[in-house]
């Protein structure tokens, strides 16, 4: 893969002055939640304060609200419309343009779709590629995934996670979502017609009544204590299959929603986030009987925008007050929760000192996906020439402003609920580039300090600043090396966004 213009990353060495100890590291990844899918409040109103909605009161995530209270949440932190690309950010720091796993890994096919770009990266993370476990675990942490991996197609390096960098890998597969949830269907391997999605390794818990979020924490809880016990600082990446599809019940939680008037499969949605919210809290309460959670730093967060079946996919329903959803490019389909906090504060802690995190504050700075390799390895202390798009959140996890120009550039050359667009964000404005609509490409372009809601397309009226952000859209994905779909006439001629006159 060409890569241009990179950002180099140096990462100072402070760790080294405060002694041998290393923070332990906890990302707590959740699949297709959006950050409206929780009784935590992460919008902040126009005024900045944190601001409830509707869908904070038919959630019920109290691990969140514990977390959120020791910690520092983000009311702006973005990724991918989709599941890979997000997650191969995670791993690689970089935006999925430059990465060019820009569309999800289809287990079985190359699903570039019929204009997109053939070459993009199906395969995933392929040999060769510098990860963050691999980095992790050449500096001495015992590196543990739990749950949903979707970094390559089957028969794929990028298939398994022990592949890149891994040491232990759990229920980690080519499939984006469960054969089912559940024990007794033997999470798919028994129920007809949703074998080949089956998630293995799991063999001991087939055939009893247990949830695949509950069994994905005892397993992770069990390898973090093995970690514990073997006194090896470890990053634990605990990536729930749930919320994705099927939206199957869990019926621990079940009762909590039955008087609601809501479809059964917005019903089984939520059971599935007050499940994952039960493992945040059993894995905090772990690392706190084994004694780290004082060493311990959590990142909390969403690989997309939320999937909740609850009304029109492009309105604004599913994430309200914000427009969209899943693999749309709104920020229904962008904004995810994010939280950093220390699993147990301790203010006088030393290892805790040296990234002082303030309690229940809400950011207003914008992080992304690709921040989060940077993120880790600053506040480890491992240096690394790694060419990353992302930085060193840390400024901002202690409650400062980063210094970089607010961005974000999500490159969707494929086709899904939104087909063949670009959308990018600069400053308060985000411009959207549809490359098959109305002959030369349709523009959207909002202001989203004043209409967090994307409902007033300014693109005819404020032709000047659709100008300005598609000449600055371009040039990032010049310097991404970006690919582009092809033209609808069949002639393989490459369209790039037009800059309007
Ligand atoms: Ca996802």
């Amino acid at each position: 893969m060409k890569v241009f213009n990179c950002l180099l990353l140096f990462i100072s060495a402070a760790w080294t002055s405060f002694g041998s100890e290393r923070p332990n590291i906890l990302v707590f990844l959740v699949d297709d939640m959006g950050m409206m899918d929780t009784s935590v409040p992460f919008m902040a109103g126009y005024d900045g304060q944190p601001e409830k909605h509707p869908l904070n009161e038919l959630y019920r995530t109290p691990n969140m609200e514990r977390l959120a209270k020791q910690g520092i949440r983000f009311s702006q932190f973005y990724a991918n419309s989709v599941c890979s690309p997000s997650r191969v950010s995670i791993v690689r720091g970089q935006a999925s343009a430059r990465h060019r796993v820009t569309q999800f890994i289809s287990p079985d096919m190359n699903n570039a779709g019929e204009f997109g770009p053939k070459d993009w990266q199906w395969e995933g993370i392929a040999p060769g590629v510098v990860t963050l476990p691999a980095i992790l675990r050449h500096k001495g942490y015992r590196t543990i995934h739990s749950g949903k991996a979707h970094f390559g197609p089957v028969g794929s390096f990028g298939e398994l996670p022990q592949n890149f960098g891994f040491d232990v890998n759990i229920a980690g597969c080519a499939y984006g979502q469960p054969g089912s949830y559940y024990g007794e269907d033997h999470f798919g391997f028994a129920k007809k017609g949703r074998e080949r999605r089956a998630v293995p390794g799991l063999q001991k818990y087939h055939g009893q009544d247990i949830h695949l979020s509950e069994a994905l924490t005892l397993e992770i809880k069990e390898a973090i204590g093995d970690a514990v016990e073997d006194e090896e600082p470890f990053f634990a990446y605990m990536s729930h299959y749930a919320v994705h599809t099927p939206f199957q019940s869990d019926e621990r939680f079940a009762a909590n929603y039955e008087h609601l008037d809501l479809k059964p499969n917005a019903k089984a949605f939520a059971t599935l986030i007050e499940g994952m919210d039960k493992s945040l809290g059993d894995v905090l309460d772990e690392l706190d009987r084994l004694g780290v959670a004082e060493n311990t730093l959590v990142f909390f967060l969403g690989d997309n925008g939320t999937d909740a079946p609850l009304g029109d996919t492009h309105e604004i329903a599913c994430a309200a007050p914000l427009r969209g959803k899943k693999a749309t490019h709104y920020e229904g389909g962008l904004r995810v929760p994010f939280i950093a906090a220390w699993a147990k504060r301790n203010e006088s802690s030393a290892v805790q000192q040296t990234l002082g995190i303030p309690a229940n504050r809400l950011s207003d700075q914008v992080g992304t996906v690709h921040d989060i390799f940077p993120t880790i390895l600053g506040v480890s202390g491992i240096q690394t020439k790694e060419m990353v798009d992302g930085m060193d959140l840390s400024p901002a996890l202690v409650g400062g402003i980063l210094d970089r120009r607010t961005e974000f550039l999500m490159h969707f050359p494929h086709q899904h609920r939104s087909s063949y667009f670009t959308s990018y964000r600069l400053g308060d404005w985000k411009a959207i580039y549809h490359y098959h609509e109305e002959g030369d490409g349709r523009y959207e372009l909002f202001n989203l300090a004043e209409d967090r809601s994307e409902s007033n397309n300014l693109a005819e009226s404020r032709r000047g600043e659709l100008r300005r952000m598609m000449r600055a859209m371009v040039e990032a994905l010049d310097a991404a090396d970006a690919q582009y779909p092809l033209a609808l006439d069949g002639s393989e001629r490459v369209l790039k966004p037009e800059i309007p006159q």
